[in-house]
């Protein structure tokens, strides 16, 4: 278990006051001026040496990425923009940061921002945060009236201005480049990469996008040090990590622990047990929807850090855990996530915009016991024929779920199936496409 004093965010309950003063007490802005005095490679170097990987989903190194920022401002400005669009099904932790240690983030965009020689940064949330919204602008506003932000930002000679931006609650605008379009005023579609974000991004201009999570915790590296930083976890998955748990668990809870900590302990210690019992688990959504469940025998030992849940074919994602009980219908709960993957396509690549309608309609089918055998070996190609083939991970991150269920539960589906269809077909024409179009008949 963490211990209390290497705990990054005190606040995380809001028992202890989100406000500046109480902020200041747990020991925000103490140090900031300081930081900054050091310069831009002291601060990078010490990122890079914590190991610290970004908490929004992909685990990219979070110093690297902040010194692709070209090391000297030409005619384009430089931004750093912060991703809190959270729209990952099972995961709340940046809600929590907003409201309640609004103030680690802001410390943490100042520093990030002089690191990346930004003067201007903005905060993209998804439109459903309102409430944090309006809280995050309070506390943006109290930073500015400390001198914290603005001109001569904390008395460090750097200038630098925040600026929220809501969202309109389209969960493809999590992926940076469809945030940028979207913070430009456009359909939030993801580009094409390259030319990468750090030289063409906002405004086609030179630009960080790093979630909340990873941009909240550099203040405390900076203040504790690397080494610090690094004692905690494992190699390559150092540091703590907020852990969001849910679904079918007595006491559903965001908890920060010790990267690596063990699933179980997550669920038993600090969620209260999955309901009926650790013997009624039934499988484990890791790292919010998009990434593969893992069965009961694997939730038994495997330990929650990038490179452990690779391994056994998932990943840490988000750190959105989905318990899932025997209660439920498993190929259900997948149809859901397939169902919530085909809305929220943005329709750009054929096999993501066509192949998400096909694992959804194949998936309600299954669950209907309507499907044929064959149908499981096509879900399956389908799968692949979208993974790696797409313009933005959402491809991967529609077909892993999918996978997941096919890797691990073939048998549950298989006895659902039957030799032949069960529905006549209406025509000669494929049964896929046949019922597509009888779909957007009744539609
Ligand atoms: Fe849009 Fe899907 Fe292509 Fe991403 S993979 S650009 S969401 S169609």
């Amino acid at each position: 278990m963490l211990k209390d004093e290497d705990r990054i965010f005190k606040n995380l309950y809001n028992d202890l006051g989100w406000d500046i003063e109480s902020a200041i007490k747990r020991g925000d802005w103490e140090q900031t001026k300081n930081f900054i005095s050091k310069g831009k490679d002291w601060i990078i170097k010490e990122i890079k040496d914590s190991e610290l990987r970004g908490r929004g989903g992909a685990g990219f190194p979070t110093g690297l990425k902040l010194s692709f920022a070209p090391k000297n401002v030409g005619s384009r400005p430089h931004y750093l923009v912060i991703n809190a669009d959270e729209s990952e099904p099972g995961t709340c932790k940046d809600r929590d940061i907003l409201r309640f240690e609004p103030q680690k983030l802001i410390e943490g965009c100042l520093v990030s921002s002089y690191a990346i020689s930004a003067h201007t940064c903005y905060i993209y949330i998804r439109g459903e945060y309102i409430r944090e919204g309006q809280q995050l602008q309070k506390a943006i506003n109290q930073a500015y009236e400390k001198n914290f932000l603005g001109k001569n930002a904390c008395g460090s000679g750097w200038d630098l201005d925040i600026y929220i931006h809501y969202g309109a609650g389209a969960y493809i605008c999590g992926e940076e480049t469809a945030l940028l379009e979207s913070l430009e005023g456009k359909k939030g579609l993801p580009r094409l990469k390259p030319p990468f974000p750090a030289l063409v991004g906002l405004y086609g201009c030179p630009t960080i996008v790093n979630n909340v999570e990873t941009i909240a915790v550099i203040p405390s590296i900076l203040k504790r040090g690397a080494k610090w930083f690094s004692s905690l976890g494992k190699p390559k998955n150092t540091g703590t990590k907020i852990f969001c748990i849910s679904g079918n668990v007595n006491n559903p809870c965001n908890v920060e622990e010790e990267m690596g900590i063990p699933l179980k302990d997550l669920i038993e210690k600090h969620a209260g047990g999955v309901i009926g019992g650790w013997n009624n688990l039934q499988a484990v959504i890791p790292g919010g929807s998009s990434m593969p469940l893992l069965p009961k025998n694997i939730c038994e030992t495997i330990t929650m850090d990038f490179d452990s849940l690779i391994k056994v074919k998932s990943g840490l994602g988000t750190a959105g855990i989905v318990v899932i009980n025997n209660d439920q219908d498993i190929i259900k709960c997948m149809a859901r996530i397939a169902k919530f993957y085909q809305h929220e396509s943005c329709g750009q690549c054929t096999p993501c915009r066509e192949g998400t309608g096909w694992m959804r309609r194949m998936l309600d089918r299954m669950v209907n016991g309507e499907a044929t055998y064959k149908e499981v070996d096509l879900l399956h190609d389908v799968t692949k024929q979208i993974e790696g083939h797409t313009i933005c991970a959402f491809g991967e991150g529609s077909a892993w779920p999918v996978q997941g269920l096919l890797r691990h539960f073939k048998k549950e589906i298989i006895k659902r199936c039957h030799e032949e269809p069960l529905i006549k077909k209406k025509s000669n024409i494929p049964y896929l496409i046949d019922q597509h179009l009888l779909e957007k008949d009744s539609a």
